[in-house]
């Protein structure tokens, strides 16, 4: 099912994912300058607020994660400002709230990149690694980030579970392997084995606030979730 551009797999041989490093890094340059919107975008903002990030936030991670937590982009006054993906909007909150609870990370989460809080055997990052206005990247912004996400795919071979936060992480990351997304449907709950990869995509509804005060999303919806990937990642 991968096309040329996803000849990076999960099952790549370490010669190959050293040859992919060679060419594409899993990280943006600081300054990258792809997409000319969301670079304007930066530089305002980087004037309002220059204590803020305001660049590609990095993805965050530990050492051989299993589980890769995919976003769709950094929040403005979340990741955006603090430069950690899901840190300091209320996104965050529920995001790292449970997964201190289902043991994927470790310490106190305080909403600053500097609170001490590590990862355990997991990894966040986000299909854009820029804000985007309205937190909607277009098709190109989407396709011109998708080398970093496949990068930092191909870099983290241990990776066995992918939670997509949202119908558009979902699909953003299937168009990403180059995977028809009709054959596998956004569904919250949803746990999808992906062809030609070692991958379980499970589904979320986005944890953001407009979701959980609509009822969309509850607490406990959102720990089934992790449940489910639990089972299939048992603690060590
Ligand atoms: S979204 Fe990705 S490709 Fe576009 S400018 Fe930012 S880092 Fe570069």
């Amino acid at each position: 099912m991968m096309t040329k551009t996803t000849t990076i797999t999960n099952t790549s041989t370490n010669s190959t994912a050293a040859d992919m490093h060679d060419i594409q890094p899993t990280e943006p340059p600081v300054d990258c300058q792809a997409c000319a919107r969301l670079v304007d975008l930066r530089r305002q903002l980087q004037d309002q607020f220059p204590d803020w990030h305001n660049a590609p936030v990095p993805t965050f991670t530990a050492p051989e994660p299993s589980l890769l937590v995919v976003g769709l982009a950094p929040g403005m006054k979340g990741a955006n400002c603090t430069g950690r993906p899901f840190t300091g909007d209320y996104a965050g909150d529920l995001l790292y709230k449970t997964m201190l609870e289902f043991g994927f990370a470790e310490g106190v989460y305080q909403a600053r990149p500097d609170d001490g809080l590590v990862l355990k055997d997991a990894m966040i990052t986000n299909a854009v690694r820029c804000l985007p206005p309205q937190n909607k990247p277009t098709g190109e912004e989407i396709k011109n980030c998708r080398p970093y996400l496949l990068a930092t795919l191909d870099a983290n071979p241990s990776v066995r579970a992918v939670l997509a936060l949202g119908r558009i992480a979902h699909d953003t990351f299937l168009t990403a392997l180059n995977l028809r997304k009709a054959l596998f449907p956004f569904a919250h709950g949803a746990a999808h084995k992906l062809p030609g990869t070692n991958l379980t995509m499970f589904d979320s509804y986005h944890c953001s606030r407009y979701n959980t005060n609509t009822g969309r999303l509850t607490e406990d919806m959102f720990r089934s979730v992790f449940n489910g990937i639990r089972e299939h990642i048992p603690h060590e």
